[in-house]
């Protein structure tokens, strides 16, 4: 599941478009159409970042983030008019951690969103795996390496988690059978080499880099170079 987005905006045709965009990146997106019901949403807990537009009915988007900063650090993107550059200032002085001006590409929506979620609680005890060059976002489902992210299906990222949370061990096939497909799996125990190649060919191929080895008749390790 993606991380989810509070989208605080009344523009019903602007909130429609950016709901698309956001989901089809594989966010979760709720809508609130005005600032009461968005402070009230962004209040829940339950958003990993909030966007939210300055001009709104009820109550306006800088009051919403002034009440929201006494008891949230959840990111917040304001959605600033042209030319606002008083809102700029005012909204970042309020505790926004970014800013984009309408009329906005969504390719640099996108761009802050990612920015703003990765920079969100930095050293916040979250869960990160390494091995070498590579690292991985147990939470996010973000796998990385040299900064540069790579696509991985679900299957392959359990299997590399898998891997890459008995660094230096060598699994067996069975155990890598086990703990990634479980005991219900049916099938042939060649699954593992399947995926082992894909993960080869998406990681130490594309990156040049040795990561995932093979020890011959009995499993595969990660080890860092
Ligand atoms: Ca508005």
């Amino acid at each position: 599941m993606g991380e989810r987005i509070l989208l605080v905006e009344d523009e019903e045709k602007l909130a429609r478009m950016v709901e698309l965009e956001l989901k089809y990146e594989g966010y979760a997106v709720e809508k609130a159409p005005d600032g009461r019901r968005g402070l009230e949403r962004a209040l829940s807990g339950e958003f990993d970042l909030v966007l939210l537009d300055i001009m709104l009915p009820q109550m306006s988007g800088m009051e919403v983030l002034r009440r929201l900063r006494r008891e949230s650090q959840v990111p917040v993107i304001m959605l600033t008019a042209r030319d606002g550059v008083v809102d700029k200032v005012s909204g970042l002085d309020s505790g926004a951690d970014d800013y984009v001006t309408k009329p906005f590409a969504i390719e640099e929506l996108l761009a802050r969103i990612r920015a703003a979620l990765r920079n969100r609680g930095d050293g916040g005890g979250r869960e990160l795996l390494t091995a070498g060059e590579l690292a991985m976002d147990v939470e996010r489902h973000r796998v990385t390496v040299r900064g540069q992210e790579v696509e991985l299906t679900k299957k392959e990222f359990d299997l590399l988690r898998c891997l890459l949370e008995n660094k230096g061990r060598v699994l067996t096939r069975e155990a890598l059978l086990d703990s990634v497909w479980g005991f219900d799996f049916v099938g042939e125990t060649n699954s593992v080499d399947v995926y082992i190649r894909f993960l080869r060919s998406k990681l130490d191929d594309a990156f040049n880099i040795k990561l995932i080895h093979t020890v011959r008749g009995v499993g595969y390790v990660i080890r860092e170079e």
